[in-house]
């Protein structure tokens, strides 16, 4: 079955606006009037002053409105084709330049009109001239406004003023009723909803502009606010419709857990065993886990994976475990199926590269519940699999995977009575599985409290025994020869080496050309070792025959594109060289580097840039060279990128938020959160009543994906 299809929008709270233009709004997701009224300006311009342009131009470079008659308006050939238009004021003349212009500019800027202009008015050689001002026309003694000029995110073919009117029109048709009582205002010192809205479309020239910028201002404030309050109401209300839903009891924590525990190499950290028993308190319950499982590379996510699973089997139910390439869903089975098999469980193997053959007897039985444990990659969710009884789903390196393929797999089961329940709500008393996600992407806090609300989280916060720390740094690639030398010294050691090939994100081509040169290139500098090169364009078998000479120290230095990128599990090898790391981003090369440091040696992880840096890449390096610590690690990735960026647009769905800044909010999510807490907990009508106007007004129709 097919991912079910998002819902259309909810009716719309109030009026549509005019047809005609629906269409050009639609596309910047305006629909309704409250739409249009909740489109807040970007920044504002002053346009309630007009200065003299001798005064204006003595400003130096800043903005300034001036206004005179036009004295000269031609065409320009010199440099290049342009309109100069001369306007005159008591104080002075001021030139101004169009090098993009149409020709009714020249019938429209007739000498002797009057304009005002506003742009940058600078002093030249030539007296005060300004590129591009905006301007109008206007008749003489025509009245300024006094509020400063909003300016709106238009897309293409809106012009700020049809903006504008259309936001003004929104103003005068909506119901302006605020959703939180004065009391609640008044306990969490908010401004009044109409008062924000109507302050932050018309600001008056006495406003803090510089609150305003920044978004400190108190309308701001209430904005966000009430941006924030709408997310936490609409994750805690996913939260209670979890609830609500039924699941499979796993609640047998039997034989075979037990004898897997017993046949590990290796006991369990203490974060490992707190998170095991978390997860396994979620299984017993009737309703759905949603479970994110965080834990650094190297921490030990996979074990923990499969203890879960261990605990569906005895209960009598299936297990799935997806991850997002061949090479690491097939490293799982390997090594899952080693621990496992010999326990007397039957694994079965799924990916895209099978043959046909192959690959419908997994699926017969995937059917017919045979097999107990399944691993593979994004060929499980293909309409053909379909679970006898699936208890656990499992999502490795979760943040690969877009929100519709981790739905799409939760719903693959086949209910008892022989129907499908993957179609939400019709089926109340159909069975979801339980979800377990897991990612060594972490996510701060702050994020994870924001996005995913409606998350249980599990952190493995302590790495197995006996790793030493990998060492760090960032060195020119002018250095490159001593590079080739350490690799060199490494395998003389007994280690192997990885050597990531440049991310070259426009062109597959050359990413591939360049992976290949960067091979030849240490073939004929390094002739008495044994090197072997894998990139995504390799057939899934010749991936797997370098991989395994890797993993069995017959090759000793491997390079790759980024195809290694995730879980590869090789703890002989400990350096990691990477190239033009500053074409990375930060989580990819935390991700990287953890490829080593695996085993009990010292490793290295040795980051080439070219020089120079810009300020980002500079930062990454900076960071990658003081910590391993991937919360860390990520917490300033979130600094640097924003919370936008870091998410992906794939992860994050539409509800953005648009106004509230984690990065500096945070003491209001905190209280919105609080605040939707309230309302919910105490469900009076009233209560209520605000809880759902709240909600109609901020997400309209656009609630569905949190709910993921
Ligand atoms: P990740 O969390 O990055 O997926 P893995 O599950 O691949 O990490 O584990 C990394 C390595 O550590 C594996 O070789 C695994 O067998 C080993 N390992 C996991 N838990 C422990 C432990 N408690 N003690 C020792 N080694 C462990
Ligand atoms: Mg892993």
């Amino acid at each position: 079955m097919p991912a079910p299809k998002r819902k259309p929008a909810a009716a719309a709270p109030s009026a549509p606006v005019a047809n005609t233009r629906a269409s050009k709004l639609e596309k910047l997701g305006l629909r309704t009037d409250i739409d249009l009224v909740l489109h807040l300006p970007l920044r504002y311009e002053d346009e309630t002053e007009v200065v003299a342009i001798q005064q204006a131009g003595m400003m130096g470079a800043s903005v300034a409105q001036v206004e005179g008659v036009v004295t000269a308006c031609d065409i320009q050939y010199r440099p290049r084709r342009q309109l100069v238009v001369t306007i005159a004021d008591d104080s002075g003349q001021l030139v101004m330049r169009f090098l993009n212009f149409y020709g009714s500019q020249t019938k429209q800027l007739a000498v002797g009109t009057r304009v005002r202009a506003r742009g940058e008015i600078r002093h030249g050689f030539f007296g005060a001239e300004v590129v591009h001002p905006n301007y109008k026309v206007v008749l003489e003694g025509a009245p300024l406004p006094d509020v400063l000029t909003p300016v709106y995110p238009a897309g293409e073919g809106l012009s700020q003023i049809f903006l504008r009117k259309a936001i003004a029109d929104a103003m005068h048709n909506i119901e302006w009723r605020d959703t939180l009582s004065p009391a609640q205002l008044a306990a969490q010192q908010l401004m009044p909803f109409e008062n924000a809205v109507r302050l932050l479309h018309n600001p008056p020239p006495e406003v803090d502009e510089h609150a305003l910028e920044d978004r400190s201002h108190p309308a701001w404030v209430r904005m966000k606010f009430d941006e924030l309050l709408a997310q936490q109401l609409s994750l805690k209300r996913a939260q209670v419709a979890r609830r609500a839903k039924n699941a499979r009891a796993l609640s047998v924590v039997g034989k075979l857990s037990a004898a897997f525990l017993n046949t590990l190499p290796f006991t369990l950290t203490k974060a490992q065993q707190r998170v095991v028993a978390e997860i396994s308190a979620d299984l017993r319950a009737s309703f759905p886990m949603q479970r994110l499982l965080q834990g650094d590379v190297g921490s030990g996510k996979t074990v923990v994976a499969a203890l879960a699973s261990a605990q569906a089997i005895d209960s009598g139910y299936q297990a799935v475990l997806m991850a997002p390439t061949e090479i690491l869903a097939d490293q799982h089975f390997r090594k899952i199926a080693a621990w496992m098999e010999p326990l007397g469980v039957r694994v079965a193997w799924l990916t895209g590269s099978l043959k046909k053959k192959e690959k419908l007897a997994a699926q017969a039985m995937i059917e017919s519940g045979e097999a107990q444990l399944v691993i593979g990659t994004h060929a499980l969710i293909q309409d053909s699999v379909q679970f006898a009884k699936l208890g656990l789903v499992i999502v490795d390196e979760q943040h690969r995977f877009g929100v519709g393929q981790r739905l799409a797999l939760r719903n693959k089961t086949v209910s008892e009575n022989g129907g499908n329940d993957s179609i939400p709500n019709t089926a109340a008393a159909a069975a979801v599985p339980h979800q377990l996600m897991m990612s060594a992407t972490p996510i701060p806090r702050t994020l994870a409290m924001t996005y995913y609300a409606d998350l249980e989280i599990s952190v493995i916060d302590e790495l197995p025994p006996g790793r030493t720390p990998i060492v760090t740094r960032a060195v020119d690639q002018s250095r490159r020869d001593e590079v080739i030398a350490r690799v060199h010294a490494a395998v003389q050691d007994g280690r192997q080496a990885y050597w990531v090939c440049p991310l070259i994100e426009e062109s597959e081509a050359l990413q591939l050309q360049t992976a290949t040169e960067t091979y030849a290139m240490l073939v004929e500098a390094l002739p008495d070792l044994r090197i072997g090169l894998v990139h995504g364009r390799l057939k899934q078998a010749e991936k797997q025959e370098v991989m395994d000479a890797f993993s069995a120290g017959a090759c000793h230095v491997l390079v790759a594109t980024t195809v290694i990128e995730v879980g590869v599990d090789v703890p002989n090898a400990s350096l990691m060289v990477i190239e033009h790391a500053e074409r990375f981003g930060l989580s990819q090369l935390h991700q990287l580097r953890g490829r080593v440091g695996r085993g009990s040696a010292a490793s290295v992880c040795l980051l080439l840039y070219q020089s120079p840096l810009g300020y980002i890449a500079k930062q990454r390096l900076m960071t990658m060279r003081e910590t391993t610590d991937g919360f860390e690690i990520a917490r300033r990735d979130l600094e640097i990128r924003g919370p936008g960026e870091f998410l992906g647009a794939r992860q994050s769905g539409q509800a953005m938020l648009r106004f509230a800044d984690l990065a500096t909010d945070q003491w209001l999510v905190d209280r919105a959160r609080d605040l939707a807490h309230a309302l919910l907990q105490d469900p009076t009508p009233a209560n209520q009543a605000t809880v759902s106007t709240h909600l109609a007004r901020w997400l309209g129709g656009r609630e569905d994906f949190l709910k993921v």
